[in-house]
């Protein structure tokens, strides 16, 4: 590879390709332990697991044990088939994990009883931020006020209020249930059944906000409304929520997937991704992401949200469980749960324990004396509760628990000293049990229900074959199979998509994430519980600190976009406690990524374009024009290093100094830190804050479109007014408080995937993170010159040379050819690839990043294809084969379109399937033909569509 660029070594590369003015002067060695094996590395993180004591969690708020189907453990969570796959931008290499998207899309819809649900929200709290910012948008009242409901969990008021603040939002938290008065508002928000536990009738609010012009959000809980009647049904415009305790591990908070569903008129307005069904070339019935899909990346600040990674894979595994379950195992488990519940209430008050709440699902508020007391027998007898005062004590059952034959007893003991005289037991109502014959209907010992009739759900749900078919783990298995089989993921070959960063997952990065140590820990339970998942996370803060020349790291945002936000929301902190509280605009350069824009303007900041030269590189004389222009109301530039482009600018350092001596704060974009680990650091060249992908660098894989982790990295000066949280175990990292409000639901984010990028740095050592720079940037430039010659190369650096990625300019082959991107984009997938990126930052362009984990057999495959799609384009330019009848605009090729008797097209059918020889031993057949987006969008429809229409 060095022969073809013309090095002697890796390090002359490298020490061209990086411009001398920012590489760092020692290694990272000092900062980082030396590698360890794999061996190794897991008796570490056995260490760890070990300081961690899982005990039963009756915590609650909003996070519940549930029982993950082996079945679904085994062939989603560790099955690099699922976990391995990118987000579904390209539908015909897809088809897998949208049908399991749209599949939660209708168990979400049919529960919550609305009309268009999304697949996915970050989790419950922030989407009830969305819910509320939906409101905004949606709702015709002038007002400026957002009414939130007092019983809500703590950490959703929270994000309430942290976020409403930067967008100036009006939050009013009101004691709903007393039928007050609502003042005048655009929105109000109920948790249904309340914190509390109570469950009550939101109907009347809900028509209260209506006459005012008011959206009305419910965040339900989905396993609840199994047996209760549905946010729909009481008139909601939106429901938000969780599906964590639909299979997915609490894990001490993350990751889960949320959830959202609006009612029919407001689904333009959902954000994040939403699965529709559309056609194929031939017409059969093929999904594809719709709307606003991509729309970052075209309406900048005007998007409806910054979402962009959201929690893929866990939704797949909620859907799989209501897949496996199906209606009457859903019922059947929230029957069990009910009935505990009812048990657990009625035993308590005979012993005289004051349990104060009288309608509900699963959890119970008891008045005491001595909260403390409470939960200190509770851990003694196994058991974890949740204090809400020093007076009160809240439990709730869950899955797990409702099979756990003695956790009553061991309640009772932990109330020993609130005994009293016994207490009236309310009158229980006995109610058919329903179900069928697997899940929980076995431990119910009672059909009872503890709550009014009215309440009670008589409509159907999850009716749709899918739910009512896979039922035994034969077929559930196969099931999984079939859907996994028709997709393409990094098990299968490259992706090579510029600005992901797909590269390996390492199998053994993966093995902690199951474990239960850290899987079963509740994020609100004690710290001495958690100590060992605690230390993997300050140690993981360190290291990140270190590489990237910061102060602080938080690790609670949930993806790279929330990153930003909490970064932004840091600088606009500073600026405020300054007195500046005018500075409130963001320098973006043109190429920036789409969520750039979208989350400053939920930073409550405003965007200001900074242009890009002929180089790709941030104008300078605009830059400092626009710095003059906006000087005293300067936040922040926002700038990727290197750059969009793949180029590392050697101007950097000027950029950052002309923005500190205006006064502004230099946020650094980390997405593509994988061009510079161990070589540079953001904070030695003049960032202020940045966020890192960790799921793009540090190897936690994609998911095929989440989970993310997208730490946010600072110097101490904005440490303050980093994310905190109200219920964490600890706000000091790296020894700085972090003090801001939160940007997620759980004190950590998603700690259960951290042991992945704890493992990755701990193996890799300081001297193999730099290796890995260096083989990404060898990679991406033998790319670049072996493909030269046939592509243009549309950015370069000094020396000719690119970062960790090339833009492949097509514009000149689609003048000549007529051939588009898609068409080259579909056509790989006939020669056995996934596209790069399509047309970002650059329309017409492919943007390839090959990363340090493909070798040159992988990656001359991929040259090779790239110059056989070349060569074939210019058949069709130069009239050999017309222009609407060619391999490239018939691509991809199904195997049914080549397996038939009668063949009318001017190329073989070799040619569409077998472009290259190799490929008659190890072909990807895609399941549909070109999926046809425009139809999509205009023919919205987001649930499983009859089993007719794939006749
Ligand atoms: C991926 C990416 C982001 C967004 O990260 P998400 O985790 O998808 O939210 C932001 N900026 C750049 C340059 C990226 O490549």
């Amino acid at each position: 590879m060095l022969s073809t660029l013309g090095f002697r070594s890796i390090d002359d590369l490298v020490s061209s390709a990086i411009p001398p003015g920012i590489r760092v002067d020692e290694s990272l060695e000092s900062l980082i332990p030396d590698a360890a094996s794999e061996r190794e590395a897991l008796a570490e993180l056995r260490a760890l697991a070990a300081q961690n004591t899982v005990r039963t969690s009756l915590i609650g708020q909003g996070y519940y044990d549930t029982i993950t189907p082996a079945v679904i453990t085994r062939n989603v969570l560790e099955n690099p088939s699922w976990y391995t796959a990118y987000t579904p931008y390209q539908p015909e290499i897809s088809q897998g994990r949208l049908e399991a998207l749209i599949n939660f899309q209708t168990m979400v819809s049919d529960l919550t009883g609305l009309d268009t649900a999304n697949a996915s929200m970050l989790d419950e709290g922030t989407a009830v931020v969305e819910g509320m910012l939906l409101a905004r948008r949606a709702s015709k009242a002038k007002s400026n006020v957002f009414v939130a409901d007092a019983d809500a969990f703590p950490q959703t008021l929270a994000l309430l209020e942290a976020r409403a603040a930067a967008v100036g939002i009006e939050l009013v938290i009101a004691d709903l249930r007393g039928g007050a008065e609502l003042p005048e508002h655009f929105g109000v928000f109920v948790q249904y059944p309340a914190a509390s536990g109570e469950l009550w009738n939101p109907a009347s609010i809900i028509e209260a906000s209506h006459e005012q012009k008011g959206i009305a959000v419910v965040a339900a809980d989905l396993l609840a409304l199994a047996l209760v009647a549905s946010p729909g049904e009481h008139g909601a415009d939106v429901a938000v929520g969780t599906t964590q305790r639909f299979g997915v591990p609490m894990g001490f908070g993350g990751p889960h997937a949320g959830y959202m569903a609006v009612r029919k008129g407001l689904e333009r307005q959902l954000p994040g991704r939403l699965v529709g069904v559309s056609k194929d070339a031939t017409g059969q019935p093929g999904y594809r992401l719709s709307l606003q899909t991509r729309e970052q990346h075209i309406r900048r600040e005007k998007a409806t949200s910054n979402i962009c990674t959201a929690q893929v894979l866990l939704a797949v595994m909620a859907a799989m469980y209501a897949v496996y379950h199906g209606p009457q195992g859903i019922r059947s488990i929230a029957q069990s749960v009910h009935a505990k519940t009812v048990m657990a209430q009625r035993v308590l008050l005979e012993h005289g324990v004051r349990v104060t709440t009288k309608q509900y699902f699963d959890s119970l508020s008891v008045a005491v004396t001595d909260a403390d007391a409470v939960l200190a027998r509770a851990a003694a007898a196994g058991l974890l509760l949740y204090k809400v005062d020093e007076q009160t004590v809240r439990f709730s059952f869950d899955e797990a628990s409702a099979q756990d034959s003695d956790v009553t007893a061991r309640l009772v003991e932990a109330f020993a000293e609130e005994h009293g005289d016994p207490l009236p037991v309310p009158e229980q109502r006995a109610v058919m049990p329903l179900g069928g014959d697997r899940g929980a209907r076995a431990y119910a010992p009672l059909g009872l229900r503890q709550y009014p009739e009215t309440l009670a759900r008589t409509s159907e749900y999850l009716t749709h074959p899918v739910f009512n078919t896979h039922h035994s783990e034969t077929a559930m298995m196969r099931y999984l199979k079939r859907l996994a089989d028709k997709d393409y993921a990094l098990d299968r070959g490259m992706i090579p998509l510029g600005s992901c960063t797909m590269k390996l997952n390492a199998a053994t990065e993966m093995d902690a994430v199951t474990w239960p140590e850290f899987a079963g820990l509740h994020p609100f339970a004690p710290a001495a519980d958690v100590a060992g998942t605690l230390e993997l996370i300050a140690q993981l803060e360190t290291w990140l600190a270190d590489v990237t020349g910061y102060d602080t790291v938080s690790l609670q945002p949930n993806a790279g976009s929330q990153g930003e936000l909490a970064g932004l929301l840091a600088i606009r902190g500073y600026h405020r406690a300054n007195g500046d509280d005018q500075r409130t605009v963001c320098l973006i350069p043109s190429s920036a990524h789409g969520t750039n824009a979208a989350s400053a303007v939920l930073a409550g900041m405003k965007v200001v374009v900074v242009a890009c030269d002929d180089n790709g590189n941030v104008e300078l004389a605009d830059l400092r024009a626009k710095i003059e222009a906006h000087a005293d109301q300067l936040a922040a530039l926002m700038i990727t290093y290197p750059s969009t482009h793949g180029v590392y600018e050697h101007d950097v350092v000027r950029i950052t100094e002309a923005v500190h001596d205006a006064g502004g704060q230099v946020y650094i974009d980390g997405a593509n830190l994988n061009a510079l680990l161990g070589y540079a650091r953001f904070g030695d060249f003049g960032g202020d804050v940045s966020h890192l992908n960790l799921h793009k660098t540090f190897c936690i894989p994609h998911g095929g479109g989440g989970p993310g982790v997208g730490p946010v990295a600072a110097k101490s000066h904005l440490a303050p007014y980093l994310p905190g949280h109200p219920m964490a175990q600890t706000n000091i990292h790296s020894g700085l408080t972090h003090d801001g409000g939160p940007v997620s639901a759980a004190p950590f984010g998603s700690p259960s995937i951290l042991p992945i990028t704890w493992a990755y740095i701990r193996m890799m050592g300081a001297e193999g993170l730099a290796r890995a720079t260096r083989a990404a940037v060898l990679s991406a430039n033998y790319i670049a010159a072996r493909l030269r010659d046939h592509f243009p190369v549309l950015y370069t650096g000094d020396n000719g040379l690119v970062a960790h990625e090339c833009i492949l300019d097509l514009r000149p082959l689609t003048k000549q050819t007529g051939i588009s991107v898609d068409d080259v984009a579909k056509r790989l997938i006939d020669y056995g690839f996934h596209a790069p990126t399509m047309s970002f930052p650059v329309p017409g362009t492919l943007m390839v990043e090959p990363t340090e984990s493909e070798d040159i057999a992988e990656l001359d495959r991929f040259v090779d294809a790239m110059i056989g799609i070349k060569a074939e384009a210019d058949a069709v330019g130069a009239g050999e084969y017309p222009a609407d009848d060619n391999v490239l605009v018939g691509a991809p090729h199904t195997a049914e379109s080549i397996a038939t008797s009668e063949w009318t097209h001017p190329y073989s059918r070799e040619q569409a399937v077998y472009p290259v020889r190799a490929l008659v031993h190890a072909k990807y057949w895609p399941p549909v033909r070109r999926i046809d987006q425009a139809y999509g969008d205009r023919n919205l429809m987001c649930e499983c569509p009859p089993i007719e229409a794939f006749a």
